[in-house]
């Protein structure tokens, strides 16, 4: 009579719930990194259509507007951004294109 006692103990089954898998997540490790507003943490700083130096950061080297991701603004200000770079580029302080597209 010798049972198996080892056979019946169940198994501690591989659980699968732990961070790292599934979840598409891309950020591992590190604390979770809250990124605020640039202009909401500086109520001085104000977004200026006039100012193209300012605004030329959020264009990208093709002239579009860079996205909620690159920028880090919030919704708010994202929104008066894009307005005041278009406004720059109606008056041709910012590129509509890239510069070299715009080659006669
Ligand atoms: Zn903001």
């Amino acid at each position: 009579m010798a049972y198996n006692t080892e056979a019946q103990q169940q198994e501690p089954r591989p659980r699968r719930y732990g961070p790292g898998e599934g979840g598409g997540g891309r950020r591992f490790g590190g604390p979770p990194v809250r990124r605020v507003c640039a202009y909401c943490k500086d109520r001085n700083l104000r977004i200026d259509y006039k100012r193209a130096d300012m605004l030329q950061r959020y264009v990208t080297d093709r002239g579009k507007i860079q996205g909620r991701r690159g920028s880090g603004l919030c919704a708010r200000h994202q929104r008066s951004l894009s307005v005041a770079i278009k406004r720059a580029r109606h008056l041709a302080l910012l590129p509509y294109t890239a510069a070299h597209v715009r080659r006669v």
